[in-house]
């Protein structure tokens, strides 16, 4: 099996797991405890949190570490939307953010707030221009994603997070940076974004850790009850075995990332080319898109379909997002860039991680013409 599915998880780093497995047995002290098992505990947290921030080019206090990108987006979004409700009650992304993401504010909405949901165009692109017009007296919170997780598409964060500071300093701007970091540079003080997500198990870490960067001098509601952890912005005991996996991860995520970008974007040509040369298959992703995503349609066949068949010969692929693909609904993304239903619902994801070579790549595309060649008798037409 070769497994090509690198945006939905990836497998943690051996050094990620041994280093987890060592503290999980010998350092099992709770950090806010104040003996020396806790004091141990804390060091490595201490360390670790400092280890994310060098990663980010933030400081350590800047960091808030949660169970997971999903958490750090619904505390992000809400958080804020909470905390600064008295300042307006107006907020902006778009139309393809991640279910994290969009069910945040479909909740907010549901709770008096307005959302200003930005179209994309048929790339799945949103323009600095678009935020800039949305911006209203009353709007607190623009949140956008760095790199779309289905097509790869980028986002111009920095453009939008710079305009924003100077035009607008009293409004908060959030990046979704999970399927950017590792593979684009991640500097999000220096974008001007006040608060940016991360996710583990995205980077060769470990599922179930994540952190938000928070600015200082931003403030969030939290959205657990508890004790004081996390600079008062998320109660519970914090998980250290995790947190120093994903610091580690993000260490080797940022050391490899100039490296893996050049030589996944061999391989994403590659892919790309063949799949446009394969009649009935359509391209979706872009050239100039992040280096780890190709995203095709298949029209003419339901894309589980698809998937099982590669799957029958070799090859891991996946259907719109991980999150979303147990559902039976077209791709939101998809269709929010102007895709019929059958392109929505025939959607395929490639995704590319450290390990895969030119041979990998080479069985791939034998298993996508062997695919096409073996449904077209199926085909709806
Ligand atoms: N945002 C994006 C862009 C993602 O791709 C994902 C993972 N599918 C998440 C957020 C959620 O991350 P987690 O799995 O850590 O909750």
């Amino acid at each position: 099996m070769k497994y090509f599915d690198y945006a939905a998880t990836t497998p943690p780093d051996s050094d990620v797991v041994r280093t987890m497995a060592e503290i999980m047995e010998a350092h099992y002290g709770n950090p806010s405890s104040i003996h020396g098992y806790g004091e141990r505990a804390d060091q490595l947290l201490r360390r670790a949190r400092s280890g994310c921030a060098a990663a980010l080019g933030v400081k350590p206090e800047e960091i808030v570490f949660t169970s997971g990108a999903t958490e750090s987006n619904n505390l992000a979004i809400k958080g804020v939307a909470l905390r600064y409700q008295t300042r307006g009650k107006h907020l902006i992304t778009t139309a393809t953010e991640h279910a994290s993401v969009y069910e945040s504010f479909l909740q907010l909405q549901q709770w008096g707030w307005e959302v200003t949901w930005l179209p994309v165009d048929s790339d799945g692109r949103v323009s600095t221009q678009q935020v800039m017009d949305a911006l209203r007296p009353d709007t607190v919170l623009v949140s956008l994603m760095h790199v779309n997780n289905e097509t790869g598409i980028i986002h111009p964060v920095a453009e939008i997070g710079n305009r924003l500071k100077s035009a607008a300093p009293r409004v908060l701007f959030h990046v979704d940076g999970v399927q950017a970091f590792g593979k684009l540079e991640a500097k999000p003080a220096s974008w001007g974004a006040d608060l940016y997500s991360l996710s583990a198990h995205k980077i060769r870490g470990p599922k179930g850790a994540g952190l938000l960067y928070v600015r200082s001098g931003v403030e969030l509601t939290p959205l657990l009850s508890g004790g004081s952890q996390e600079q008062g912005m998320r109660a519970g005991t914090e998980n250290v075995p995790l947190i120093v996996g994903m610091a580690k991860a993000m260490r080797l995520a940022a050391e490899r990332q100039l490296a893996f970008a050049g030589r996944a974007t061999v391989l994403r040509d590659r892919i790309m080319q063949t799949i446009e040369t394969i009649p009935g298959l359509r391209m979706n992703s872009r050239k100039d898109g992040a280096p780890h995503i190709i995203h095709f349609s298949y029209p003419g066949m339901k894309a589980e379909v698809a998937l099982h068949t590669l799957e029958q010969l070799g090859i891991i692929v996946s259907t719109q997002s991980a999150c979303s693909s147990r559902s039976a609904e077209p791709s939101r993304v998809l269709l929010a860039m102007g895709r019929d239903a059958a392109s929505a619902s025939g959607g395929l994801r490639i995704s590319l991680g450290n390990e895969h070579t030119e041979e990998d790549v080479a069985l791939l595309e034998q298993a996508l013409h062997q695919m096409v060649a073996q449904l077209r008798p199926l085909e709806r037409r």
